[in-house]
């Protein structure tokens, strides 16, 4: 049996982020419009660090993507 405890269930109530600021969460998307993850205005930069730096951009370049 899963156990839920309060602060989740409260974080769900809320709305709250995830990374546990008791702030508000919103979406954010790449240059395309993709949904990427969930982050509030404390931990949003922090998250999208562990995306490609380029990734807010429109791909306007025709390069191939590196594979490593
Ligand atoms: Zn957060």
């Amino acid at each position: 049996m899963a156990v839920i405890d309060q602060d989740y269930m409260d974080m769900i109530k809320y709305r709250w982020c995830s990374c546990g600021s008791k702030l508000p969460k919103h979406a954010l998307y790449d240059g395309h419009g993709i949904f990427l993850t969930y982050a509030c205005e404390k931990c949003e930069k922090k998250k999208l660090s562990g995306y490609r730096s380029d990734i807010m951009d429109r791909y306007e370049c025709d390069e191939p993507i590196d594979s490593d």
